[in-house]
């Protein structure tokens, strides 16, 4: 009997049916973007603070652990949550610093450009930024008020977003990995963060390659009536709030009243041609925040 109980003992045991996940990015191994992290990481003089909208988390195609990941420990400062700084007494000194400032695109925003031109080149800033859909970082900023109190700056880019599988509201609109490299770039006047970009190629290149269709932005959708979502008046609603022409089949280009944005985020430059959506003739993107 003892016999047979040790000839048990020693059957090997099956390794358990699971896809081996990366540790660090949670993805499976086979789609794991680490390896093109920058090494070592990136250490600037600035920090990151993410304000993160507790459905962000959730997306599978979420940008804010390459940040993460691409920058020094204690360089980019994740915290969840929908009211801040909440119980976080180390989130609230950071937000009274005076050194912190705010992406967020208020009518009283300037331009981070010109911001950093009127400030010693050695300063470093505690950058807040809100991570979510632009509705979710509106409700964000209304909502929490030690917020308004930042000093508010804005990016002006010549850079389209690269991030075409997960659509955009706004042509050119930015991730937030995107928005923190072009943001990194100014502040450390480095052209070298956009190193921390390339596990969001990896992403997109894998996932492209794998059938997934580059999107158009929700804006070039509701422009020529490809938006699904928004139909009859909802739809030219929402193409008024986007300054777009509200009669069916109206070309674009020579449009004026596409001029007359709601709310101006970035002034993008779309000089680059990309293969994977096409782009306006027009020189200038003026892009707006739909409200
Ligand atoms: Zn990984």
């Amino acid at each position: 009997m003892e016999e047979v109980l040790l000839d048990f003992a020693n059957i090997p045991v099956e390794p358990p049916d699971v896809r081996s996940t990366c540790l660090q990015c949670e993805r499976p191994t086979s789609v794991c973007w680490c390896v093109s992290l920058p090494t070592p990481p990136l250490c600037p003089r600035s920090r990151i603070i993410l304000l993160q909208h507790p459905a962000e988390e959730k997306r599978c195609l979420r940008t804010a652990p390459m940040l993460r990941f691409g920058l020094s420990e204690n360089k980019c400062l994740i915290y969840k949550g929908k009211r801040f700084p909440g119980r976080r007494r180390d989130l609230e000194t950071i937000l009274q610093e005076p050194n912190t400032i705010l992406l967020y695109p208020s009518p009283d925003a300037v331009d981070l450009k010109s911001l950093l031109q009127n400030n010693n080149a050695e300063t470093s800033f505690n950058l807040v930024l809100i991570d979510g859909t632009w509705p979710q970082a509106k409700a964000i900023f209304s909502s929490n008020p030690i917020l308004h109190k930042i000093k508010q700056v804005k990016l002006i880019t010549h850079s389209v977003s690269n991030y075409i599988i997960r659509t955009q509201p706004t042509e050119g609109c930015l991730s937030t990995l995107e928005t923190a490299t072009e943001a990194l770039i100014l502040l450390e006047n480095d052209d070298g963060y956009r190193n921390l970009l390339r596990p969001l190629q990896t992403l997109c290149d894998f996932q492209l390659q794998n059938g997934a269709v580059s999107h158009q932005s929700k804006e070039f959708l509701i422009s020529n009536n490809q938006y699904p979502k928004r139909i009859g008046k909802r739809l030219n609603k929402h193409k008024r709030s986007l300054g777009l022409p509200v009669r069916a089949g109206l070309p674009l280009d020579g449009d004026s009243s596409y001029r007359k944005p709601t709310r101006t985020i970035y002034t993008s430059l779309t000089n680059t041609p990309s293969e994977t959506r096409p782009l306006r003739s027009r020189s200038e993107l003026v892009l707006t925040m739909s409200s």
